[in-house]
């Protein structure tokens, strides 16, 4: 495993739910004020897909 690879499987395992959500919304040139607004949650992920930070961005109400 390369240092970056492992830099980030480290920086994804202490990424906080509030974190993500704070560098979806930069991501997306909105605030997470407004991502809550339109009822967009941060939800684990583990997909393991490359890139993946452990987290995905979800609407609220399509939890059972
Ligand atoms: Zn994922």
């Amino acid at each position: 495993m390369s240092v970056d690879m492992w830099l980030r499987h480290l920086k994804a395992r202490v990424l906080t739910k509030g974190a993500f959500e704070r560098a979806y919304a930069q991501r997306s040139h909105v605030t997470v004020e407004f991502l809550h607004q339109h009822r967009r949650v941060g939800k684990p992920c583990d997909c393991r897909e490359d890139g993946c930070d452990g987290w995905q961005m979800a609407h609220e109400e399509s939890e059972p």
